[in-house]
């Protein structure tokens, strides 16, 4: 969750193509599996799949574990799809404990059949010890979304005192920086609003936003945002990353349409153009 929502710019339609990022490595492999399960749900039909073929090709889960919280949870990721896929998705669902519906998105992924030459990585969540209390923040007081190291300085507050000093933090920014995908998509909640920050994920806000029905738009924190997720993936690694903002009380078919657009529509169109 940011703080201020400013309505979407109608120029940044303009930004569409415009990007000129290198082409990010080959996702390969990553270490070894902690869990395999062999189930593959068929994917759920939502108002957005109308002429869209179904997948046909399914491949067991990866389940690996990325990192530990100071009270011992687990932070897992799980792949499904292709694993020599070249079109790498992650999908965060959750950063902030009290933000409680975003990761039913990450639940709803996991139902569906990935399309052929793509994978999807999903992080249920990579703050359970925040979501065990239903706060926004980890046990230790930190706004893990103001602890990845885009300032280079001390951001006060509720933040981390420098940058990566969370245990979470570190798990998936070391997760990402290993995988290097295509594109990663962080869930919050509550402005409704697909955010399109950045000029390399601005092009993708207005797609996701025609696909999806959620309006794109700038969340801003009252100035530069700093510390967050996406704005370190965005200026360290080749691909991009977007903050989607869900609605305080999306409804599951909502939820359910979001998660099919993410791997039927964005996974398979993820590199056309960057
Ligand atoms: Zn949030």
């Amino acid at each position: 969750m940011k703080r201020f929502v400013m309505p979407v710019l109608a120029a940044t339609v303009a930004v569409l193509g415009v990007s000129a990022q290198t082409a990010a490595a080959s996702p390969g492999s990553y270490p070894t599996p902690i869990a395999k399960t062999t189930s593959a749900a068929t994917p759920t039909a939502a108002a957005a799949t109308a002429g869209v073929r179904p997948a046909t090709v399914s491949y067991p889960p990866l389940r690996l574990e990325i990192g530990r919280t100071p009270e011992g949870r687990q932070i897992r990721a799980v792949r499904q799809g292709d694993p020599k896929a070249t079109r790498v998705l992650v999908v965060l669902g959750q950063m902030h404990g009290n933000e409680k519906q975003a990761p039913l998105v990450v639940s709803a992924v996991r139902r569906l059949v990935t399309r052929p030459g793509t994978a999807v990585w999903t992080i249920m969540t990579m703050n359970p010890d925040g979501a065990a209390r239903g706060r926004r923040y980890n046990a230790a007081w930190v706004d893990l979304n103001r602890d990845f190291p885009t300032s280079g300085r001390y951001l006060g507050g509720l933040s981390g005192a420098w940058a990566w000093t969370q245990p979470e933090t570190r798990s998936v920014a070391g997760f990402l920086t290993r995988l290097r995908p295509d594109a990663v998509v962080s869930f919050h909640q509550p402005f409704n609003l697909v955010d399109g920050d950045n000029p390399k994920n601005v092009g993708w806000a207005v797609k996701l936003a025609a696909w999806t029905g959620v309006p794109a738009g700038i969340a801003s924190c009252g100035g530069a945002c700093y510390g967050t997720l996406t704005g370190w993936f965005n200026r360290t690694m080749p691909g991009w990353a977007m903050t989607f903002e869900l609605s305080s009380a999306p409804t599951q078919a909502h939820i359910d349409q979001v998660a099919w657009v993410l791997v039927n529509r964005l996974a398979p169109a993820i590199r056309d153009f960057r």
